[in-house]
């Protein structure tokens, strides 16, 4: 698609930047002329835009299609009883790894499947969410270049996490195989960059993770808001947190406590504008709808199938079918069909 030549300021930042950027950063990471950086969640212009227009075409807000990238990611549109996307197969999966079993959000099957693919040199890096040192709730884009790196940043940090800015920091390192993990916006914003004419950055995209996801959350409005307003912890006391119809603290003294996702959709990101809630266009999709030290695996496209056959034949993955009867499907159909309700009649 060639680009259409326009300023951020015609494109972005009157459509997008005052109520509909999401912060996945792609944007900032695009412009050849480095106008733009990364401040509070969304792209600030700080140089002279020069109208290249570049901004504009990768922005999962400003000219999205989900028709167009099934066709650039799967050859072809869904058709309309593909609920949940275009796939190949759906399963439960679960790491065979002690050591990821114990740090990882659900079953494990991002970080066993990236582990698996660097050391197959399947991939030379990952663009992931880390950890901040002194903020251990708090998500930091993170470009994984070892096995350790990639275990420390497994399990899942509520909060938005721009991994696109690892992408970049690889892209610049000049690695070529990069995987990407993200939330659905991220992984529609993986799919734009593939589908422009940025082949510096679309060849260096070799894989696709996605993370379901209902919404994000603001990193304040969960910590100071919710955690410590209304529920009364100190978030230096969280063990961590995870969605099971609720949202769900883990504490380090073995507690839980639980607050219905309704009343935290307050502090929740600007999400409203997704109807994507199982990364319908990534390699591979993950979630832990429904099963306990399971992952609901998604397997989309070919190159997905490859890596996840690959680990299960090195019996790096345990697996198990999933039915249409068993609830993690219906969770699947009824949290896609919601989320895409909510796009269609936002709040
Ligand atoms: C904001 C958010 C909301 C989610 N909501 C749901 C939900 O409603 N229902 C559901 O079933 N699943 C949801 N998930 C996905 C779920 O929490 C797990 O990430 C998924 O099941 C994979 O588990 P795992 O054990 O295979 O992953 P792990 O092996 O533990 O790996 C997790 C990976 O996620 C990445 N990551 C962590 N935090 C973030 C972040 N904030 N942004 C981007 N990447 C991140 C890490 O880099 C890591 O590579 C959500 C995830 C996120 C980030």
């Amino acid at each position: 698609m060639p680009i259409k030549k326009v300023s951020f300021e015609e494109t972005l930042g009157r459509h997008i930047l005052p109520s509909k950027c999401v912060g996945c950063a792609t944007c900032v990471i695009v412009c050849p002329f480095g106008c733009l950086e990364y401040a509070d969640g969304r792209p600030r212009l700080v140089g002279e835009c020069k109208a290249c227009g570049v901004c504009a075409q990768v922005c999962p807000r400003y000219s999205f299609s989900m028709e167009a990238l099934e066709k650039l990611t799967f050859g072809r549109e869904r058709n309309p009883d593909e609920e949940f996307g275009i796939y190949r197969r759906l399963i439960a999966a679960q790491t065979t790894d002690v050591e990821i079993g114990r740090v990882c959000q659900d079953g494990g099957v991002v970080t066993t499947l990236l582990k698996y693919a660097l050391e197959s040199g399947l991939i030379d890096g990952a663009a992931l969410s880390g950890i901040s040192e002194d903020e251990p709730l708090k998500p930091k884009p993170k470009l994984a270049l070892t096995v350790g790196d990639i275990i420390s940043c497994a399990g899942t940090r509520y909060s938005y996490s721009p991994n696109m800015l690892a992408f970049k920091e690889g892209v610049k390192m000049g690695k070529k195989h990069l995987a990407l993990v993200g939330t659905p916006c991220q992984i529609h914003a993986a799919r734009m960059i593939q589908h422009s004419p940025l082949k510096r950055y679309a060849n260096a995209l070799k894989l696709t993770i996605g993370l379901f996801c209902t919404e994000s959350f603001d990193y304040k409005g969960l910590v100071n808001g919710l955690l410590r307003g209304e529920m009364g912890i100190n978030p230096e006391d969280v063990e961590g947190m995870n969605i099971k119809g609720d949202l769900m603290v883990r504490l380090k003294d073995g507690g839980v406590r639980r607050i219905p996702l309704e009343k935290a959709k307050k502090y929740a990101w600007n999400c409203s504008l997704c109807g994507d809630f199982s990364a319908e266009l990534a390699d591979i999709s993950v979630g832990g709808l429904g099963l306990n030290g399971w992952s609901l695996t998604v397997v989309r496209t070919e190159k997905g199938e490859e890596l996840f056959d690959g680990a299960v034949a090195e019996g790096l993955l345990r697996v198990r079918a999933i039915n249409e009867d068993e609830l993690p499907y219906k969770l699947l159909i009824r949290l896609s069909r919601l989320k895409r309700r909510r796009l269609a009649n936002p709040e």
